[in-house]
């Protein structure tokens, strides 16, 4: 048990909590579930399971906010200066947004505060989309025939109710990738963090609240799976834009479709990093391949390069490197800044990740190190070793299906074309790496991967760059106009000058 959990519970204030619908905060439910932190199980919170008579509330507000506006119709300059202020009060509160982040997750604090899952990355992603506010623009068309006097023109509009489903693992950014276009595009939204992590996003919640939006534009509703599936299913709803597993993807793909919802879907990942011989530094691409899977969220990260696929005559020395990677790993009391790695999210996840582990054994993979779990102090949490697996074939089930934890699998190749078959030999398309000291080769086979995204030599994400991924990664990309496309329709407007 570590104190810090029950010290900064209190220190921030928290206690049970409530949803906000229609500009108000709602804390009368019939059912509330508790929140643990994974680090030790302890509670932290209690939380309202909305279900379907709260998300209806919370669609009837959001409705009319949009179908009566003035959110949506509002001058560009007035709905600018809103997310701008919002921009200011995000970053105010960052390092409380922090510390809710880890009491939320376990992530080290260090790293709720520093990296881009902070509340920094959340103000920025706001920043980028109110920038956007004054230049959504549609287009003009050149007569086609001149048998009438007609001008085509387009207008973006806002494509109307969002419903925003969140994952636990990022909620901060989550958040912001999801509301801030939704706001920037004039759209109004029902917002549903993880049941395993409410209290960042209600902290977020309630600094949009103490916002100039109109009532009803921005609504949280918290809840499980049950409350998730009311959202896909509202017939009030136009869009849904979820990030979670391909599991539940699937689900709200199936329902989302008798109303056509609108769809992005941000999921899962299985990323192969591919490490040529002539890599600048074998050591550096080594260690920053493990250290994604040992530390941070304990590879509990949907681009997370799980697939370590190394040229034979480096695969000694790679996984040497990934093995001395180790040695820096603290698990710990995540308020401690000392403190590298996130425990695992849930008891149910451990049991998971242990039977891929058992899986892998049985399968013929090679066991290098880890798979077990710390004990001592560390038993009451979610705690699982930096796992690493050589002598792994990509038809194995620890090489094909995400995991979501510290496992990762080293697979040996000969040639380019094999090691360019083995990444995409998926049902994955998130994201890549391809470690090479030989550009046009990181050209080559950059294009040829197919993935939303790839990294040569490094990886990262930034607010206005467009990520996503093909096959079950999902549909639809975030970051830059792209997502802007996504959160309006085109309208056409006809005008007969000879009408
Ligand atoms: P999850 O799919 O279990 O849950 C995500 C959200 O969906 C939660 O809010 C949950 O309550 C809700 N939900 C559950 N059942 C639902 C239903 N039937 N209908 C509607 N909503 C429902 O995922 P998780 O465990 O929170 O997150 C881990 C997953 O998210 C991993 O697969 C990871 O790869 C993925 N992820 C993807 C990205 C990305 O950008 N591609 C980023 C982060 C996480």
């Amino acid at each position: 048990m570590f104190s810090s959990i029950v010290r900064e519970r209190d220190r921030l204030g928290v206690s049970d909590l409530s949803n906000f619908v229609n500009g108000d905060w709602v804390a009368d439910f019939d059912q509330r579930f508790d929140q643990v932190h994974p680090s030790t199980n302890q509670p932290v919170t209690r939380v309202p399971e909305a279900g379907s008579r709260g998300v209806d509330a919370a669609v009837a507000a959001a409705r009319r906010a949009f179908d009566q506006g003035p959110w949506p119709t509002m001058a560009a300059r007035e709905r600018k200066k809103i997310l701008q202020k919002l921009v200011d009060r995000i970053s105010d509160a960052s390092e409380d947004l922090g510390y809710l982040q880890t009491l939320d997750n376990g992530i080290p604090i260090n790293f709720s505060l520093n990296t881009r899952v902070s509340a920094v990355t959340a103000a920025d992603i706001f920043d980028h989309y109110a920038g956007w506010i004054d230049k959504i623009t549609g287009e003009t068309y050149p007569q086609y025939t001149d048998t009438q006097n007609l001008h085509f023109m387009t207008y973006r509009e806002p494509v109307g109710v969002v419903g925003a489903i969140i994952p636990w693992n990022a909620p901060l950014m989550m958040f912001a990738l999801k509301v801030a276009p939704a706001l920037a595009t004039g759209c109004t939204v029902v917002l549903k963090p993880s049941e395993l992590a409410n209290l960042a996003a209600s902290r977020l919640a309630q600094i949009v609240a103490e916002s100039d939006l109109p009532p009803g534009v921005f609504n949280l509703v918290t809840g499980g799976a049950e409350t998730g599936a009311a959202i896909a299913d509202h017939p009030g709803i136009d869009k849904i834009t979820f990030t979670g597993s391909p599991f539940v993807g699937e689900k709200i793909l199936s329902v989302a479709g008798k109303n056509m919802k609108r769809v992005t879907l941000e999921l899962g990942g299985k990323s192969a990093a591919l490490v040529f011989p002539e890599a600048r530094s074998i050591e550096v691409a080594a260690k920053t391949v493990m250290a994604l899977s040992s530390t941070f969220l304990s590879g509990q990260v949907c681009s997370t390069p799980t697939r370590a696929v190394v040229h034979r005559s480096v695969l000694d020395e790679f996984i040497a490197h990934a093995q001395a990677q180790i040695a820096s790993v603290k698990f710990g009391d995540p308020f401690d800044t000392a403190t590298t790695s996130a425990p695992i999210i849930s008891a149910r996840q451990v049991e998971r990740i242990m039977g891929y582990i058992d899986k892998g054994q049985q399968q013929g993979a090679r066991l290098v190190f880890g798979g077990d779990r710390p004990n001592g102090p560390l038993a009451d949490g979610n705690w699982i070793n930096p796992t690493l697996f050589a002598d792994v074939d990509n038809k194995m089930d620890i090489a094909q299906e995400e995991i979501f934890g510290p496992v990762l699998s080293v697979i040996p190749f000969d040639t380019e074309e094999e090691a360019l078959a083995i990444a995409n030999d998926s049902q994955y398309g998130l994201s890549g790496g391809i470690w090479t000291a030989d550009l046009t080769r990181a050209f080559r086979v950059g294009r040829a991967m197919r993935t939303g995204s790839v990294g040569i030599n490094g990886y990262s994400v930034m607010p206005n760059s467009p990520a996503g991924g093909l096959k079950r990664s999902g549909m639809g990309r975030e970051g830059g106009w792209s997502t802007i496309e996504a959160f309006t329709e085109l309208k056409t407007l006809i005008l007969n000058l000879d009408g």
